[in-house]
């Protein structure tokens, strides 16, 4: 495990991160050295490519981040974990594209697995960080909203230079990206939407953030106030929308890699079906439900 940081830290060098972002990784990665055998993946180069339009995958095996390229400077949705700065940097120069061109830096949630490496981008880049106010405090602290305690969940801490708040956009180049506040999984989770233009027809594509509850504490105490209340007004908010391309920041959530497949074997559309994300998100729902549930029936039982 060692020898796998100090590869990387060698890496990360040789692409210009400094030394003290990376000594903040390394910390972070030695308080719970254990998390790379958990989830591996996380961890794990993957190789970059174009999913649709201007829209690339620069992400790891197990985590979707996407860049943008435009004549104006570039966009990066995500930073993965704190480990992943390096890899990202290294699948945006396979690209074809400099990392320190990267103008605005955007997040779907302040959790360690897709905020961790922002620290780290902002310092090599320069770039701006715009990010939705429910989610600035975690941001800005490194700290898992609810898990303060719990030092392997953090993040190395990054300033909010912008805040962006509900159905607002962002535009660089000709790019343009529009925020969409969909709260639960974290208090400020922003789903980000866009048009993209493949083989001259346009195509509504939807990063959305998460609505899994996974380690959130939805009752005594909730995780954050109101959390229930914020997976509820989600669910009913995105209920009825139907994008052609469904992206998130996990690949797994939207078939990534059967998709890719298909992209290789020469299917330019591989990521268009507009049938998909209404499915996704009523799973979403029914694990919400069971999720509750069980966390009731725990309480209960512990009365
Ligand atoms: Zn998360």
């Amino acid at each position: 495990m060692c020898k796998f940081i100090s590869v990387l830290a060698l890496l990360a060098l040789s692409l210009g991160l400094n030394a003290r972002a990376l000594a903040q990784n390394e910390e972070l990665a030695a308080q719970n050295p254990d998390f790379r055998t958990l989830q591996p993946t996380w961890f794990q180069a993957a190789e970059p490519f174009r999913v649709i339009g201007d829209l690339h995958f620069v992400g790891v095996q197990g985590l979707a981040i996407y860049f943008i390229p435009t004549p104006d400077g570039h966009i990066l949705i995500d930073g993965g974990t704190p480990q992943n700065a390096p890899l990202i940097i290294q699948s945006i120069r396979d690209l074809g594209y400099d990392p320190r061109e990267i103008k605005i830096l955007l997040n779907t949630h302040a959790h360690f697995d897709h905020s961790g490496g922002l620290a780290a981008m902002k310092e090599m880049s320069g770039a701006e960080l715009i990010a939705s106010e429910g989610d600035r405090s975690a941001l800005e602290s490194g700290y898992y909203l609810g898990y303060e305690d719990v030092p392997w969940l953090s993040a190395p801490p990054v300033i909010v230079d912008k805040v962006i708040a509900d159905e607002e956009t962002v535009t660089l180049g000709d790019v343009t990206l529009t925020a969409h506040m969909t709260p639960g999984h974290t208090r400020g989770c922003t789903s980000w939407s866009l048009t993209v233009e493949e083989a001259g027809q346009p195509y509504e594509v939807l990063i959305f953030c998460s609505a899994t509850v996974a380690l959130n504490r939805l009752e005594a105490p909730p995780q954050y106030e109101g959390i229930n209340a914020d997976y509820r007004y989600t669910f009913e908010k995105v209920g009825n929308w139907v994008p052609d391309v469904f992206l998130a920041n996990h690949p797994g959530f939207f078939g990534m890699k059967e998709k890719r497949a298909r992209q290789v074997d020469g299917d330019a559309l591989a990521f268009v079906d507009e049938t998909e994300f209404p499915v996704f998100i009523d799973r979403m729902e029914e694990w919400f439900d069971a999720a509750l549930a069980k966390q009731r029936a725990a309480l209960d039982q512990s009365d």
